[in-house]
């Protein structure tokens, strides 16, 4: 399960307070509480990743083993066996950095190597990059290789080494009564190699904090919820271990004029009843410019019109979905006294004969005839 920043999750700084920290906890747990978003899996979703942020992130052991080691450091902690608890691992994590928690409840062999963290970061894209494609620059805040040991933890000019107490097994055999159980050596805590003097640029943990910048390229047709799987941009490993993955997730913004659902779009188009009656044209945007869009004569409101391909061509492939267009007419403001007058005379002209040219005004006032005396009998 991929994850995103926990800072991001909350959009707070990363040497925000406690207190920004819950204020920005408490704003996102009530715009995305489940009571107030029922049936709303992605809110709840929302919701638990917040929850798990503002968890870590005011427990000030977790926030610095967070800070130090990213969420590797915290699943390891959650992943352990039963007896194991995280609050001892990291109470336990400045004095003994490598100590049990990374390969906690792992018993029977050398700890590691392990693979770092998946990532999640979520590209909010306006519908046309989504729809054509673009390249977006990024920034993520991500744990890596100390460039100053290469990850191995040891000052430069020395290397780990094998550690006499186990001959580099990560494993002593222990006599209790008539059995012997192996368990982890206590001197290396299992990595079978000690490190007599530590790099000082990462205290010997050979990781680093540091934010990251990618260019990632975004396939035309991409929609929210897309995934795009950046493989070894992940949070880098340990001992050995390879990095993870990032995945990049899409969030479309809305847009000022179109609406999208799946490969279809869809606008609404206001038109003068005038044009309506008597029928015209219009134009219509899409996303690559201006159509015409004929309007047949005695056009009513609501109205659709499809205007085939001005859709979005999907990232997997299919057909390219289609524009619907949505006619309004629209009721004139702001009318002159001479333009009221011929309303006027426009409405008498119809007089008597009303019905033939308001069908569905007769119609509907008929059945609410029928409504009444339904009522009555
Ligand atoms: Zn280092
Ligand atoms: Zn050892």
């Amino acid at each position: 399960m991929s994850k995103r920043d926990y800072y991001q999750v909350l959009s707070v700084a990363r040497n925000a307070s406690e207190d920004e920290i819950k204020k920005a906890y408490r704003r996102l747990a009530m715009k995305h509480h489940p009571d107030r978003n029922p049936g709303d899996a992605e809110a709840e979703e929302k919701f638990k990743e917040a929850k798990e942020a503002y968890e870590v992130l005011t427990d000030a052991k977790k926030r610095a083993a967070y800070d130090q080691f990213g969420h590797a450091g915290l699943d390891a902690a959650r992943g352990g066996g039963p007896g194991f608890n995280p609050a001892d691992a990291f109470g336990d994590i400045f004095g003994d950095v490598f100590g049990d928690i990374f390969g906690g409840g792992r018993r029977g062999g050398r700890s590691g190597p392990f693979r770092g963290a998946d990532l999640r970061y979520e590209l909010g894209l306006d519908l046309e990059q989504a729809v054509f494609g673009t390249t977006a620059e990024i920034e993520f805040p991500t744990v890596v290789d100390c460039a100053t040991c290469a990850g191995s933890g040891a000052a430069p000019g020395h290397s780990p080494t094998s550690c006499g107490t186990c001959g580099g097994a990560g494993q002593v055999r222990v006599s209790q009564g008539f059995f012997t159980v192996q368990q982890t050596c206590p001197r290396c805590k299992g990595r079978g190699t000690i490190i007599t003097q530590p790099c000082k640029t990462c205290s010997g943990q050979g990781r680093t904090r540091e934010t990251r910048r990618l260019s990632v390229k975004v396939p035309a047709g991409v929609d929210t919820g897309d995934r795009i799987r950046l493989p070894g941009e992940g949070e880098s490993g340990r001992q050995g271990g390879p990095r993870g993955d990032l995945y990049v997730e899409i969030a479309v913004r809305e847009h000022p004029i179109f609406e999208r659902e799946g490969s279809h779009l869809s606008c609404e188009v206001p038109i003068g009843f005038a044009t309506a009656a008597l029928g015209g044209s219009v134009e219509v945007p899409t996303l690559d410019g201006h159509v015409t869009l004929k309007i047949p004569a005695e056009t009513q409101s609501g109205r659709v019109f499809r205007l085939r391909e001005k859709g979005v061509r999907p990232v997997r492939g299919g057909p390219t979905g289609d524009l619907f267009c949505r006619v309004v007419v629209e009721t004139p403001v702001d009318l002159t006294d001479e333009q009221k007058d011929l309303l006027r005379q426009f409405q008498e002209s119809l007089t008597g004969d009303a019905p033939r040219h308001n069908p569905r005004e007769r119609s509907f006032l008929e059945g609410v005839k029928r409504f009444f005396e339904n009522i009555g009998s």
